[in-house]
């Protein structure tokens, strides 16, 4: 259905007030893109044989510039080296020296002025080497005869490669674009990513700009801090109209944030509202991004698009964009949640987006005969498709888990892969984390991890007492995190021993009946029907178990936050649970936490009895676990450095 807009109504924020420069431009986008655009390409195409050439005329240049290259080099270099094989080369002059510098061994042990009286002999056989200097640097070699070897050495590979310094992966640069990022907005472990990962690729030699919508709702100490950065007009689909684009920037740690502007499109007080709103809201967003690269004049080697929000990204890029600046870049879309697709009827797409029938075809993004499917046009148009664990990448072609999509994916397999998402230690860290009562690492957390149990205890209204075993659930309440399942134990769960705190928001029913057994168990079950980051923090350090029996789960990061805060995962194998998780082993004590795999509550309920079991009998079995999870690596650092990687294969210039 075509959506009627009402006229943007110039509803260019403050931004657009402190741009008078630019404010009288409303031309339409794509068509002011366009120009800057030619005249940038030649510049882009100019740039990129210059740099194929260098290497070209590098290797060409070798035989007669490097003759007087090396000429000099050589002349330098063995004067660094002569001392080691100086004793080939320089047998006239440093030998002299060393039977000097031997002799001068025994003597140094006699007496100290002995010693003193040595150096100036040594000091003699060092202007003795640099002699050899000016002769190396004549432009030809001295003739073989005379002083032949500081000049005629072979220069040895071993010592011209500085040993010490680490080796740098090439620089890339690379544009996120996607719907979330914390802390600017965040409803899942979309933001986080967004959040953590650009961060860590710009440790590993990236440049890196993330594309944001701005949202209404993104808290003012941010809004205070961006900074404008242009504007321009739009086309979108077949609208007929012109829209508005602003570009804010915020740069933190070496990342630069560039937030779309439209508050047409981004006044809501959520990031998601109903497809009704959000289809023309991404279709929107996806194309504004690409031309505000263009007019930015920053071209990525690579655009990382995350979910369906962004997946038109590949689709524009591929189409309307091909012929542009931004079109030279690569694309990589990553599937943090395959459930959302972004699926529409095709009229209404086609209206939104204006893409050319061939993308409108069964290949592509067309579905089910009369729906068109966002994600499914960009998993076509990718050169890379990840997603985030590998179990999920293996899931997800099947129709258990596919979606609908698993033959598009079967198809695309050659270029799918997993990788698994990590943490962020400046985050996540129960050592400095301030939302803590107590903080506390690896070395301490015996002493320290009880006393964030019963402060948690306090704040919830629960029972104090340190000896509870305490199992915490923090989670969007809906059906895919396996809710259905604790709902089914909760009264067995419930005997004395054990408190239970649920911290999430989601499907009223969900919330309802975590509301009810709040009232059941009163004390001993709490039911905190909220999104609250430092509560969050805090149930991590205080519980002792974490509950994720998911229907499914692409990578989950809150078992990854348990681990890291001492405490174990009970977990459903699946996706990157089954990844991150390996299961205890009750006869070697080896694992991380308790896992079931059928989707079954008389499996949950059991894994949560052995894990109760260890707890209470094995208590020193349990320590054990709880240390060796908070030394498991779960930072960003290794899975970031495979996404440089699949950069790097993507650009291999
Ligand atoms: P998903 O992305 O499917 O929601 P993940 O496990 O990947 O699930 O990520 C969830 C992230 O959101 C974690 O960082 C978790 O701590 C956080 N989170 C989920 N619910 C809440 C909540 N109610 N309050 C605070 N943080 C929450």
């Amino acid at each position: 259905m075509a959506r009627k807009k009402p006229e943007p109504a110039k509803k260019q924020p403050a931004a657009a007030k402190a741009a008078p420069a630019s404010a009288g431009k409303t031309v339409a986008v794509v068509e002011q893109a366009k120009p800057a655009v030619k005249e940038a390409e030649p510049a882009v195409k100019a740039e990129k044989p210059a740099v194929k050439k260098a290497e070209p005329t590098a290797k060409a240049e070798k035989p007669a510039a490097e003759q007087a290259k090396t000429a000099e080099k050589k002349a330098e270099k063995p004067a660094v080296k002569k001392t080691e094989p100086a004793a080939k080369a320089e047998k006239a002059a440093a030998k002299k020296a060393e039977p000097a510098v031997k002799a001068e061994a025994p003597a140094a042990k006699k007496t100290e002025p002995a010693a003193k009286a040595e150096k100036p002999a040594a000091k003699k056989a060092k202007p003795a080497a640099k002699k050899t200097k000016p002769a190396a640097k004549k432009p030809a070699p001295a003739p073989v005869n005379e002083v032949p070897a500081p000049v005629e050495e072979p220069v040895h590979p071993v010592e011209e490669a500085p040993m010490e310094q680490p080796y740098v992966s090439p620089r890339r640069s690379v544009a996120f674009i996607g719907s979330e990022c914390h802390p600017f907005v965040k409803t899942g472990g979309l933001g986080d990513v967004m959040y953590a990962l650009p961060r860590e690729l710009v440790k590993q030699n990236c440049d890196v700009r993330v594309i944001l919508p701005r949202y209404a709702c993104i808290p003012q100490q941010y809004q205070e801090k961006m900074v404008y950065r242009g504007e321009f007009y739009m086309d979108l689909g077949l609208t007929g109209r012109s829209y508005y684009v602003g570009i804010m920037e915020y740069v933190w740690d070496g990342v630069v944030y560039d937030f779309i502007d439209n508050q047409e499109f981004f006044s809501a007080g959520n990031p998601y509202i109903s497809l009704v709103d959000d289809i023309p809201k991404y279709c929107y967003f996806s194309k504004a991004a690409l031309a505000a690269l263009n007019f930015l004049n920053w071209i990525p080697d690579v655009i990382h698009c995350h979910d369906w929000q962004a997946a038109l990204v590949p689709v524009y890029l591929r189409t309307m964009f091909q012929g542009t600046p931004v079109g030279r870049a690569k694309t990589v879309l990553t599937i943090h949640n395959l459930r959302f697709q972004g699926i529409y009827n095709i009229p209404t797409l086609k209206y939104w987006t204006g893409l050319p029938n061939e993308v409108f075809e069964m290949g592509a993004m067309k579905q089910d005969y009369e729906d068109a499917n966002m994600l499914k046009g960009g998993l076509a148009y990718a050169d890379r498709i990840t997603t985030v664990s590998g179990t999920y990448a293996w899931e997800i072609q099947t129709p258990e888990y596919g979606e609908h999509l698993e033959d598009h994916l079967r198809y695309h397999s050659y270029k799918l892969r997993g990788i698994v998402n990590g943490i962020d230690y400046g985050m996540w860290n129960p050592a400095t984390d301030p939302a803590l009562a107590v903080n506390y690492d690896i070395t301490n957390v015996l002493d320290h991890k009880w006393q964030n149990k019963l402060a948690l205890q306090e704040e919830l209204g629960l029972v104090q007492d340190q000896g509870k075993f305490v199992i915490g659930l923090i989670s969007r309440l809906t059906n895919q995190k396996g809710l259905d399942l604790v709902n089914a134990i909760v009264p067995e769960l419930m005997d004395g021993n054990t408190q239970v705190i649920v911290l999430g928001t989601g499907d009223k029913q969900y919330e309802d009946t975590f509301r009810y057994y709040e009232n059941a168990y009163r004390g001993m079950f709490s039911a905190c029907i909220q999104y609250d980051e430092s509560r969050a923090h805090r149930i991590y350090a205080g519980a002792d178990a974490l509950l994720v029996p998911s229907r499914f789960e692409p990578c989950g990061l809150t078992q990854l936050n348990a681990m890291h805060y001492g405490t174990l995962p009970i977990v459903r194998e699946t996706g990157g649970l089954k990844d991150t998780v390996e299961p205890y082993n009750i006869f070697n004590g080896d694992g991380n936490g308790f896992t079931f795999d059928r989707y079954d509550a008389g499996l949950l309920l059991d894994a949560v009895n052995r894990a109760k079991t260890e707890y209470f009998v094995n208590r020193y079995h349990w320590d054990e676990v709880v240390q060796r999870d908070m030394a498991k690596d779960v930072s960003w650092q290794n899975s970031a450095r495979q996404y440089k990687d699949l950069y790097l294969e993507l650009t291999p210039w």
